[in-house]
């Protein structure tokens, strides 16, 4: 193992420097689920903390093949071409390299990848979605501390995970592309509730005429929802990711959400309203953790499970039963 070990100050030091090297280890940490690292990891977001928090942060989601990557790699080179840092995260539970998750396969994003003023880091690799969505949230926290005043989380638009990314960002955008039914594009009404922006992406070609349409379309859908608390009024906008079209207007637009929700208080409500849903978000997640990993119920489960589906005992005989056994095990070593 080549890793360097570095010093809680150390870490710190070297993210506070902008340091790369140093800020992906640090993430490495985050990541881990070695007891040790996790305590240092803690050490070093409790300490980034004070430094971090001064990004744009911008939720991606889209279903795959909607040009998410492409959309990311022409977008980012436009936010770096205006002097921004940009940090490109992601949320991918199901992630297994072999099937193509997203980020995995950098390749459409081979200018953003060498580019300077960019840093990509690729989900974190299969867990709970709590799980890998804590750790892409503290990672977002090194990542402002390093100096990236714009972070960028993709995630895919299947399920669960956009409302773990919506809970974490500033703006929410949603990538569609036209012709495709909204059964087929797997959206939820739920996730267009959550957008503060919809992009129709692969305006381009003779694909152009079909986007202009579905951007009607769409426009006519979120008129029926109800007014966001932020008073903002989500814009339904047309992109080309190939031929980079349509993303200057896409960027100018989250800089006016970010001014508008500034004005009016929304933006920082809003950021408060998060640390307190994460807040809750870590303890649930660590108590079921530290549940599902102790021996005792490791050992016990399978059998009060097949009871259940056997029907020899009630669902709430057999939780209450682990409970206990998971306190008095927690006693035990008080
Ligand atoms: P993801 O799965 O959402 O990340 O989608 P990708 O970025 O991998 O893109 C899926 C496919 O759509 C690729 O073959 C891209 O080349 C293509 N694609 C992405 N954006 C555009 C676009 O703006 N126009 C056209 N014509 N094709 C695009």
């Amino acid at each position: 193992n080549k890793r360097r070990e570095y010093s809680v100050e150390g870490y710190v030091q070297g993210i506070l420097d902008g340091n790369i090297g140093i800020l992906s280890q640090a993430i490495t940490l985050i990541e881990s689920s070695k007891h040790d690292h996790q305590l240092v990891a803690q050490e070093i977001i409790e300490k980034c903390l004070p430094f971090s928090g001064k990004s744009v942060r911008i939720g991606v989601t889209g279903v795959p093949g909607a040009g998410k990557s492409t959309f990311i790699e022409a977008f980012g080179k436009h936010v770096t071409g205006h002097g921004h840092k940009l940090a490109v995260l992601a949320i991918d539970p199901s992630s297994e390299r072999s099937k193509g998750s997203i980020l995995g396969d950098k390749t459409r994003m081979e200018e953003l990848a060498v580019d300077p003023k960019a840093y990509i880091r690729p989900s974190p690799s299969a867990g709970s979605l709590g799980g890998v969505a804590r750790k892409t949230r503290e990672s977002l926290i090194l990542c402002e501390a390093a100096g990236f005043d714009t972070i960028l989380i993709e995630t895919v638009g299947v399920g669960q995970s956009e409302t773990a990314v919506h809970s974490m960002v500033d703006f929410f955008l949603l990538i569609k592309i036209a012709g495709a039914g909204d059964e087929l594009q797997g959206i939820k009404r739920g996730i267009m509730e959550m957008a503060d922006a919809i992009s129709i992406n692969k305006a381009d070609g003779n694909n152009i005429h079909t986007a202009q349409l579905a951007r009607v379309q769409f426009e006519n859908a979120l008129h029926l929802f109800p007014e966001s608390p932020s008073g903002w009024i989500p814009k339904v906008l047309t992109c080309s990711s190939i031929e980079k079209t349509g993303i200057d207007t896409i960027w100018d637009n989250i800089i006016e959400y970010c001014s508008h929700t500034k004005q009016n208080g929304y933006f920082n409500q809003r950021r408060s309203e998060q640390a307190k849903y994460w807040m809750y978000e870590t303890i649930n997640e660590q108590l079921r953790d530290r549940f599902y990993h102790l021996d005792v119920i490791k050992g016990k489960i399978p059998d009060y499970e097949k009871k259940v589906l056997n029907d020899e005992m009630s669902s709430f005989v057999a939780a209450h039963k682990l409970l206990g056994a998971y306190f008095s095990d927690v006693k035990s070593k008080e």
